[in-house]
């Protein structure tokens, strides 16, 4: 039975806020779902879609007497919200976001937050390329993996209560270091999302090539990297200025890597090149594997019959 919270408070309710509304109260999370958003017009959007039972523009009206609150903001916006929430918060409250960089949201929240108050940090690993609270359904997390990075003393049983509300949300649970997740991050998520951003760019200022070149011929790959490159840049741009320095590392690897591949083809090193490929494939099947990708070819696109 998963543990019912009283009053849940969603501070931002974009593509990942409306997902947890949506979730919680589909599987009875809470009796109570207090949405906020800073913009009227997100309210607004948020109360037609009925993703709670209240609703405000105030965050700290939003925290006032919740047993749960969930911040869903972009993480460069999360110390201005932990100061606006801290002195609201009942004690025995506990907080938690979904920032997708760790340890800058732990810096600047921490400081804001009473005492009394827990703090579990979460990373929901699931998202599409769509914003705001119409992109939003409650499956989201289904399958997906959700990394909690609990502060050194962190209150056990406020842990306890974040991991099984992720998992009645359908997630997997795990927990890890915040700076360790950063880290996991930056090569999985942080510099795939730099390359696609950076060769979309590259393609829009070529000469060579027309723009209707680029359409028509954009499914020999180029297609994949747009759909990347089209996820939100005020969210793309706080995890770059908030994951300085684990980006840095490894996109320093990966243009080590990169210059390897160069010289490979320079120099005509077929066997480097095939190699690679073949440990690169290897690793696909791997992520199949532990569900986290379908193995219908093309992405499950809908080819020829089935396309209509
Ligand atoms: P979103 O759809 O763009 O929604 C953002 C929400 O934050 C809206 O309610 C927006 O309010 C509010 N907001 C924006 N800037 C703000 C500011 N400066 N101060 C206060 N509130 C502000 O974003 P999202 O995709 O749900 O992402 C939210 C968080 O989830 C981010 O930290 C992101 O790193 C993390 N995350 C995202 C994904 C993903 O794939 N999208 C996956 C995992 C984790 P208004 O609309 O009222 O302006």
């Amino acid at each position: 039975m998963p543990h019912r919270v009283r009053r849940l408070a969603l501070v931002g309710i974009g593509l990942i806020g409306s997902s947890i509304a949506r979730g919680a109260r589909a599987w009875g999370l809470a009796d109570e779902i207090v949405v906020q958003s800073r913009r009227a017009e997100t309210v607004a959007t948020a109360e037609r879609l009925k993703l709670g039972d209240r609703y405000t523009t105030s965050a700290a009206e939003a925290a006032a007497d919740a047993d749960l609150v969930i911040v869903s903001v972009p993480v460069g916006a999360c110390g201005a919200i932990a100061r606006e929430i801290g002195p609201a918060l009942k004690p025995g409250a506990t907080v938690s976001d979904v920032g997708s960089v760790k340890l800058s949201v732990i810096r600047q929240m921490q400081p804001h937050l009473p005492e009394s108050a827990h703090f579990v940090p979460a990373h929901p690993v699931a998202g599409t390329e769509y914003s705001g609270p119409e992109a939003g359904f409650a499956e989201l997390f289904a399958g997906r993996y959700c990394i909690l990075t609990p502060p050194e003393g962190a209150n056990a049983e406020a842990v306890e209560r974040v991991k099984a509300f992720w998992e009645t949300l359908g997630s997997n649970v795990e927990i890890m270091a915040p700076d360790h997740h950063d880290l996991v991050l930056a090569i999985t998520s942080h510099v795939p999302h730099l390359i696609a951003y950076n060769i979309v760019g590259t393609v829009a200022h070529l000469e060579e090539v027309t723009q209707s070149e680029v359409m028509k011929f954009a499914a020999g790959g180029f297609r994949d990297f747009t759909r990347i490159a089209a996820s939100d840049p005020t969210m793309w741009r706080d995890v770059f200025l908030n994951n300085r320095e684990a980006v840095l590392e490894m996109l320093g690897r990966f243009t080590e890597d990169l210059t390897a591949l160069q010289r490979a083809i320079r120099f005509g090193d077929g066997d480097a090149l095939f190699e690679l490929f073949t440990r690169t494939r290897a690793i696909r099947r791997g992520i199949i594997e532990a569900g986290q990708e379908t193995a219908a070819p093309d992405f499950g696109r809908p080819h020829g019959s089935e396309s209509a």
